[in-house]
């Protein structure tokens, strides 16, 4: 349970609510029987989690395409979508869904277990009770699978803008990152970005995209890594150039000199991005960060031991259901758009990303100040406090 004995003190959480919270409301355990050109036939599992769904339906949450995710992992993903929803107050409830398949498996290969994914849950999507976008391993693309499927442009978010897709959305979790970055770092580190020194996790959706908005904002990103291994200059690196290199050998590794993942928390930068998966910095690494503020581009990369320890250390962190949020606020957007027939530009998807999320970090920092709590937990408390209130509105409790 995301919640801690401090946060539900502070919320005051009666304990029925608290038992809701702490439920999940339905899984969804399948199985994906394909034929994959050069596999021949296979069965793939698949996941539909609904944590909660008082502030819906639909719920909201990615589709995660990985080889070693599982059904826990699902769950927590579950849960943290509850909580980010609420925290900006969007109408949805949090899901989130997984193939167990591996990310790096051909586009065409993907498309189908995407296509029998899509089939399988049909009603879930047709009937508005789930509406899924990208995460790890999946991306517009697959997205517009399911809309090939299901002929419905509010069923998903994330799609191609030809398809009802919103301008903007592609790079909206990145730049709402940055936004969140910039901030933090005036607020919290009394500095403006110029020549501040970054370290990214992850160059994939959200992580190449943040690196490009620091860099367009003066901040210096000094080391980037991924799955393949990682890139380190004490000049900057040029994001540019790595995005071309990374399309063509398929991850950061080989660009410049080499940087592993272990040595990125250790990096003297002033500020860290964990942009990948989950359950990276931990009770192991937490002690030996340098950095100076933590900007969480990933879902869950901190493990609970570690967030205590950096807390003592006192090196600010700003939580994923605050810093990434920009996805799922301009999901919202991409699904009203579909309701209504309505059309917007990038520009105003930036715009509503960067009012939406430094309205709620506003609220998050005041809530710290006032409460002496770190910014997960009042991020936490100001959510919770939400799903309450609806919980009661709804006559849950
Ligand atoms: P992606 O698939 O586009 O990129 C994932 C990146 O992580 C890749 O660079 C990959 O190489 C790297 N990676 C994978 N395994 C790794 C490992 N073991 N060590 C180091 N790096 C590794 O995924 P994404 O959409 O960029 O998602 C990244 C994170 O952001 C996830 O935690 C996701 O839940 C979160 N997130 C994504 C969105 C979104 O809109 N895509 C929104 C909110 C949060």
């Amino acid at each position: 349970m995301l919640l801690d004995d401090e946060v539900i003190r502070l919320v005051g959480i009666s304990d029925r609510a608290l038992a809701i919270l702490g439920e999940t409301d339905r899984t969804i355990d399948t199985r994906l029987h394909a034929h994959l050109p050069g596999k021949g036939p296979v069965s793939v599992q698949a996941y539909v989690v609904y944590h909660n769904a008082v502030r819906g339906p639909p719920c909201k949450g990615g589709i995660r395409m990985s080889s070693d995710v599982t059904l826990q992992e699902t769950i927590q993903l579950a849960e943290i979508m509850t909580y980010k929803t609420a925290l900006m107050d969007l109408p949805f409830g949090g899901g989130k869904a997984s193939i167990v398949a591996g990310s790096g498996l051909p586009p065409q290969e993907k498309a189908t277990l995407v296509r029998e994914f899509a089939h399988k849950i049909r009603n879930e999507l047709t009937s508005g009770a789930y509406v899924p976008a990208p995460d790890i391993g999946t991306s517009p693309r697959e997205m517009a699978v399911i809309f090939g499927e299901t002929h419905m442009r509010e069923c998903v978010t994330g799609k191609p803008v030809g398809i009802g897709g919103l301008p903007g959305r592609r790079e909206a979790t990145g730049y709402g990152v940055a936004v969140v970055v910039e901030q933090a770092a005036k607020e919290l580190l009394n500095s403006g970005l110029s020549g501040l020194t970054v370290g990214v996790q992850g160059f994939g959706n959200v992580g190449s995209w943040v690196c490009t908005f620091l860099s367009e904002r003066g901040a210096k990103v000094v080391a980037v890594t991924d799955a393949s291994g990682g890139a380190v200059s004490r000049d900057g690196i040029d994001i540019e150039e790595l995005k071309k290199h990374v399309a063509k050998h398929g991850g950061v590794e080989g660009y410049g000199k080499h940087l592993s993942n272990e040595e990125l928390f250790k990096l003297d930068v002033d500020i860290l991005i964990p942009a990948a998966i989950g359950g990276v910095i931990t009770r192991d690494n937490a002690s030996d960060i340098k950095a100076r503020l933590i900007v969480e581009g990933a879902n869950a990369p901190t493990t609970k031991e570690a967030d205590e320890i950096l807390s003592r250390r006192d090196i600010p962190l700003v939580p994923d259901i605050l810093a990434n949020a920009g996805g799922v606020v301009a999901s919202y957007d991409e699904w009203m758009m579909a309701k209504s027939g309505s059309r917007t530009n990038k520009e105003e998807t930036y715009s509503t990303v960067r009012k939406v999320l430094l309205e709620a970090f506003r609220e998050t920092l005041d809530y710290s100040s006032a409460h002496e709590v770190s910014p997960r937990k009042s991020a936490l408390a100001l959510a919770a406090e939400r799903l309450v209130e609806t919980m009661e509105d709804r006559g849950w409790v």
